[in-house]
């Protein structure tokens, strides 16, 4: 027998019982800790071939309130969020004030855990576009918050004996007995499939990456559109072929600012160019004039964007440029100096961008400069301080179009996680956390949020399904 098939075995066919979880982002990852600190066996399944998800790639942050860090007592945090939600809210009202109160009470514990237990650095915090108060935690060294909390949570599980991790196995189907959930078939990367038995949590994800699949059928005019997240199915069906409800499917933030890689310009996977370098006073051209106030919300700039001819259909993009002086890449240094070593951005002088692109650049000079000039309603320029531009003057510049980058919608949870039915009963031996499910953030997720919900409703699921580990084991 070789040593893979010897070591499948292991994993897949040991007379333990153990409880799945599907996925190893941060839901997943969090879901996992509870379990085993109940001692719970677990085994994680995860189709990619290295852990982590897209919660590796997230760089602003984890929203809670009151922390050590924010130690003001925060009652804007729930009417934030449901502002945020908009209309949505008015459809199964109580149900979602539930789960955003769920999100937003236990956000101060979240952080806690996160800082005293997992010994996890969050002690920056900064306010986010939507917040009434500071309240996105992050760390104060070089490693974006989702890797650090992602790796810090990993290496703690990999402690536990009773926590096996196997990378590169899809799960295909819930498998059902008698209307309760008992386990999962999976495929693995070699070929080989079978079955897993034990009570699920699914943390699969979202679908912003299904460009060609979900998506198109969701949100058709999204069709072909990149996104931030990796190219890849989304899961939910599998969650609906066993009953669950599908909420706000067709709820899907789209990210102004994904950037060309110029190495790779028709990659359907974009890095998120932050909106930090909006906020500190950066600017967008289309064909060398502005058109938008860079400081609306995501959809309205977005909205400005897409009213241009595209500039490929494949995937579907706009040649928009980002342009930022010296100021304003001092105030976001530790971000573009990431870009320039990747080669998102270019380090240049305003002759590179052609005299239409210098005529807006002094326009916008001159109203940031104190001039009576209404460009695109913008009152604030944070961090230019570029305020009589020549074509030799300095700027940092890159190419940006429209991503799709988050996706609201989701299976239907309760506050304890369970997978809700149409008609609202639970299905039994089922969890699910994170971007999976939909009704945490109705139409708009508040920035923070997301990996807020995956510690939270993880944390949960973990709780849940260890109770209900116990019963039947017993
Ligand atoms: C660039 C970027 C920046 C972001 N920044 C922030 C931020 O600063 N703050 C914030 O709150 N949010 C942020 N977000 C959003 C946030 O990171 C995600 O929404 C969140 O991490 C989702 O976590 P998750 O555990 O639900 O899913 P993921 O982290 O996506 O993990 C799901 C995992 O499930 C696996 N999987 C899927 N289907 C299967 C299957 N059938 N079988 C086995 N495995 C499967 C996937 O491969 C994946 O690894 C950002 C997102 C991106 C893309």
């Amino acid at each position: 027998m070789s040593r893979v098939r010897f070591l499948s075995l292991l994993f897949f066919e040991t007379p333990t019982p153990r409880a799945i979880v599907v996925g190893s982002g941060l839901a997943g990852l969090s879901a996992a800790t509870r379990l085993v600190s109940h001692n719970v066996p677990v085994r994680l399944l995860e189709r990619s071939g290295k852990p982590g998800g897209n919660s590796m790639k997230a760089s602003s942050g984890i929203n809670g309130s009151p922390t050590k860090y924010q130690p003001l007592s925060d009652d804007a945090f729930y009417s934030d969020t449901i502002k945020s939600a908009g209309h949505a809210i008015s459809t199964m009202t109580a149900h979602r004030e539930k789960l955003i109160s769920t999100l937003t009470n236990s956000s101060a514990s979240a952080i806690e855990w996160l800082v005293e237990s997992k010994g996890i650095d969050l002690s920056k915090v900064a306010q986010l576009g939507g917040h009434t108060y500071p309240r996105t935690h992050r760390g104060a060294g070089p490693v974006p918050p989702g890797a650090s909390i992602v790796t810090a949570l990993l290496n703690s599980l990999k402690k536990f004996n009773i926590f096996q991790l196997r990378t590169a196995v899809t799960v295909t189907k819930i498998l059902q007995k008698d209307s309760r959930v008992v386990g999962v078939e999976y495929r693995c990367e070699n070929g080989e499939h079978g079955e897993l038995h034990g009570p699920v949590i699914f943390a699969s994800g979202g679908f912003a990456g299904d460009a060609e699949g979900m998506l198109s059928h969701y949100r058709p005019d999204l069709a072909g559109f990149p996104s931030t997240n990796e190219a890849r199915p989304g899961t939910q069906p599998l969650l609906a072929e066993v009953g669950a409800q599908l909420l706000d499917m067709n709820l899907v933030q789209v990210h102004p600012t994904g950037f060309v890689d110029p190495g790779s310009v028709e990659s359907p996977v974009k890095f998120l160019a932050a909106e930090v370098l909006r906020g500190e006073g950066g600017l967008l051209l289309v064909d060398g004039k502005r058109f938008v106030n860079e400081l609306e919300t995501r959809e309205d700039v977005t909205n400005a964007i897409t009213v241009h001819p595209r500039a490929s259909e494949a995937p579907v993009q706009w040649n928009v440029q980002i342009v930022l002086d010296e100021g304003v890449f001092e105030a976001a240094k530790s971000h573009v100096d990431f870009y320039l070593w990747k080669g998102l951005m270019k380090k240049t002088t305003l002759s590179e961008l052609g005299p239409t692109a210098l005529k807006s650049v002094k326009e916008f000079a001159k109203a940031a400069s104190g001039k009576d000039l209404d460009v695109f309603h913008r009152t604030s320029f944070a961090n230019w301080t570029l305020f009589e531009p020549s074509s030799n003057s300095v700027v940092y510049v890159g190419t940006v179009t429209p991503v799709v980058h988050f996706t609201m919608g989701g299976v239907l949870i309760n506050e304890k996680s369970e997978v809700l039915q149409g008609d609202g009963e639970s299905i039994e031996g089922i969890w699910a956390a994170g971007e999976v499910t939909g009704g945490v953030h109705g139409g708009n997720r508040l920035g923070g949020s997301s990996l807020l919900e995956c510690v939270v409703f993880g944390r949960i699921a973990g709780e849940e399904a260890a109770k209900y580990f116990r019963e039947i084991t017993k």
